[in-house]
């Protein structure tokens, strides 16, 4: 990038006090052309002044932009966005890489950072494609994964402690379906004892409600397809890594060469999205707290998995790290199977959809949808029974999302 280019890291960014003006100014590279908003830098090359200026490029003496798979302006706005965000009130220098999904940054993490004989230590109830990604292609690789409930720390530390293999320990939380959380701080503590490498999913809680950093984890990533978008309209995803170093080499190199690269207009959508963070966090989390309170009083449904309840099993783990619970929350009819499929074929506001992070209220039944056909056995050991259903609570007005669960459920 040009040096003249201000970068996320310019002082006058860092004097910032509120977590919205982050959100909205962080990452901003003035535009040559004077344009308000970040352009949409449709371009796959870019081009030198001479041959000598090519050669200061490429051999990295001169910073600037080459080819969009390694780099794009509209890119690296997001990119010293969230890093900005992720690093907000915290002592820590980080770097940020966005991909064209979530997966993809996790797949640059674990192939950056893992080789063969390594293990990853990593916790049930993870996102169904991490699932897939840790136990159907990375033993291809010589990788394997020890899954274990890592909400119980003396489970935890026997397994570190018994297998030197274990080079990461990954973590998302919260997770689906049943909101489960755990301890970043003490696992992290933990896994440091045993130099193992730590990793956060920070989706679910985006860095307004969770800054993992705080509790010295070293790379988060995040599907940036929900909460930071916000609306729904691009897939992408960012990996961000406090080894500055690591991230600007074995990273980036990683990154470029797998391809799993962002494009600028799912960026920029992505860059809008973030600027309301704080703005619909507050709301979503709001909304979710007093739909856990009318389900729970509910005659239907027999119990209501939010952590913001002090019924919930990680209640505690969840408010020591995290500004508020979140908007995701599940419930279990008492009718089963054939009493999710009722519920939600009478909605008529909310939406009957997977996915995650967006203004409307979203409804899942995973029994039905995303776990249709697995045997029962198999579903129960994520948390999965047949009268569960997931949602992700909208901005919407309470009494419109009141009136709709309740006329579903009765
Ligand atoms: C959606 C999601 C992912 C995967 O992200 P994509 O953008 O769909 O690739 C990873 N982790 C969590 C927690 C998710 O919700």
């Amino acid at each position: 990038m040009d040096k003249s280019f201000p970068r996320s890291s310019e002082p006058s960014e860092k004097t910032l006090t509120g977590w919205s003006s982050v959100a909205v100014h962080a990452g901003h590279i003035k535009d040559p052309m004077y344009a308000h908003q970040v352009p949409i830098y449709a371009s796959s090359t870019y081009v030198f002044d001479d041959a000598e200026q090519g050669m200061r490029r490429f051999s990295g003496l001169e910073e600037g932009f080459i080819y969009s798979r390694w780099g794009n302006p509209t890119i690296a706005e997001a990119e010293n966005k969230i890093t900005a965000l992720e690093t907000f009130g915290l002592a820590t220098e980080a770097k940020g890489i966005l991909h064209a999904s979530g997966m993809a940054a996790i797949s640059t993490l674990m192939l950056a950072t893992l080789k063969p004989g390594d293990k990853i230590l990593t916790h049930y109830s993870l996102y169904g494609g991490t699932n897939e990604l840790v136990n159907n292609i990375l033993p291809s690789f010589k990788i394997d994964a020890v899954i274990a409930d890592l909400r119980d720390m003396n489970v935890a530390s026997e397994i570190l402690k018994n297998d030197p293999a274990i080079k990461m320990l990954y973590l998302e939380t919260p997770a689906n379906p049943t909101i489960q959380c755990v301890d970043i701080e003490e696992l992290t503590k933990l896994a440091k004892q045993y130099n193992c490498i730590t990793a956060c999913d920070n989706t679910f809680a985006t860095p307004y409600l969770q800054q993992p950093f705080q509790f010295d984890v070293d790379f988060i990533v995040h599907s940036t397809t929900k909460f930071l978008n916000g609306h729904g309209t691009a897939i992408g995803g960012i990996l961000i890594g406090k080894d500055v170093e690591f991230m600007n080499t074995k990273a980036t190199k990683t990154h470029r060469l797998l391809g799993g690269n962002s494009n600028p207009f799912d960026t920029f959508l992505l860059i809008q999205g973030i600027k309301t963070l704080e703005l619909r966090m507050e709301r979503h989390c709001h909304n979710a707290l007093e739909v856990a309170n009318f389900l729970e009083t509910n005659d239907a449904v027999a119990n209501v998995n939010y952590t913001g309840l002090s019924s919930h099993p990680d209640h505690y783990v969840a408010m020591k790290q995290m500004r508020h619970p979140g908007a995701m929350l599940s419930f279990e009819l008492k009718n089963g199977l054939q009493g999710g499929i009722n519920f939600m074929n009478k909605l008529k506001m909310c939406t009957r959809t997977v996915s995650l992070g967006t203004c409307d209220t979203l409804l899942s039944h995973p029994a039905s949808m995303t776990h249709f056909g697995i045997p029962k056995e198999e579903k129960e050991k994520y948390g999965i029974t047949d009268g569960l259903i997931r949602m992700n609570v909208g901005i919407e007005n309470l009494q419109d999302i009141f009136s709709d669960l309740h006329q579903a459920l009765t």
